[in-house]
């Protein structure tokens, strides 16, 4: 390559995140190399996070090490879930600028030397924005869209609606992501919260190369929460205005029976209304316990003070000089 000898070179580094992925490797590293290979004045580095696979994704991943110069392995010492294991990436990676990948090509490469050029022009964050999303299932696009009006509508921190974790930082912002120091970490959320100058560049997401998604419905709605719980304390609050209207409410009718008994005497039948009260106000109270028990369930992790995660080795080749 005929590099000026004028222009230092940048550094860029490629986080992926690898569960189970053995039959999206090859393709991954045939379709992202050669893209990477054409950035101009930069050299790059692929920090693989092998997050607990138990297929041959980490020999496969150690392979590559030997083929490739620049791809490093971070191999945790189990599965940890994806937000951990970019978190474990992103920490080991060294790059002027880090961009969060998937294995399964679903975000196309050829994006990457556009998010590289909105970088150059200034911007700390680029982020790539998925145009369609027709690969998805029409029941996650439904739910995704719910959850963004829901947790942008609730939490002053907005989330960008149909923006993934592939996305563009420059070192600053890295610096700053690494700072926040929950364990518990929603990617998407701490992404949005640093802040910085940011641009967007657009995208259409693709289907898998190969295997299948990680994440079922149950992961999702449980991720969706982390998400809210995370950013957010609208869920907390609003019991206190619930439990005010109701006791309003209460105080009314009891001015309503006191005035109605002392008219008309007393009314024996009651049933119907007593219990309905009795059964509605137990539910309330069930749900208000149950959304504070979300919360002292996350400050219960927080205190522990674990770390995100484990290493349990770095597979890397000696650079050659
Ligand atoms: N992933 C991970 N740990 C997990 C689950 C997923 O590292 O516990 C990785 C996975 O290998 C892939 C990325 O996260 O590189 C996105 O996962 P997936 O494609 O299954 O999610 P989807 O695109 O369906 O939302
Ligand atoms: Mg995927």
């Amino acid at each position: 390559m005929m590099d000026s000898p004028l222009i230092a070179k940048e550094t860029i580094s490629l986080v992926v995140p690898f569960f189970n992925e053995a039959a999206c490797i090859g393709t991954f590293f045939e379709e992202v190399m050669p893209v990477l290979e054409r950035i101009e004045n930069a050299e790059c580095e692929i920090v693989c996070v092998n997050d607990g696979s138990t297929d041959t994704t980490l020999e496969q991943l150690v392979e590559a090490t030997r083929v490739y110069p620049r791809v490093k392995v971070v191999d945790l010492s189990r599965n940890f879930g994806k937000e951990a294991a970019m978190t474990a990436g992103i920490d080991a990676a060294i790059g002027d600028a880090v961009i969060p990948f998937d294995a399964d090509l679903q975000d196309p490469p050829e994006a990457i030397p556009d998010l590289v050029s909105k970088w150059r022009e200034g911007f700390d964050v680029v982020i790539a924005r998925r145009s369609e999303r027709q690969t998805d299932t029409y029941a996650k696009r439904g739910t995704a869209a719910m959850f963004y009006r829901v947790h942008n509508a609730i939490s002053d921190i907005k989330i960008p609606e149909n923006a993934g974790d592939f996305r563009l930082m420059s070192r600053q912002a890295v610096e700053a992501l690494k700072q926040l120091p929950e364990n518990r970490r929603f990617m998407k959320g701490l992404f949005a919260w640093i802040g910085f100058k940011t641009a967007s560049i657009e995208y259409a997401r693709k289907p898998r190369v190969a295997g299948k998604t990680k994440f079922s419905g149950w992961k999702l709605w449980n991720f969706a929460m982390e998400g809210i719980t995370s950013f957010s304390t609208l869920p907390l609050r609003v019991w206190t205005y619930l439990g005010g209207l109701t006791a309003v409410f209460a105080l009314i009718y009891a001015a309503y029976l006191i005035v109605k008994t002392t008219v008309h005497g007393v009314d024996v039948p009651g049933y119907a209304s007593t219990i309905t009260a009795v059964l509605f106000l137990g539910g309330v109270q069930l749900i208000g316990i149950g959304v504070i028990g979300e919360y002292v369930g996350r400050m219960y992790v927080e205190t522990k003070r674990r770390p995100v995660y484990i290493v349990r080795k770095v597979y890397q080749q000696d650079a050659p000089q």
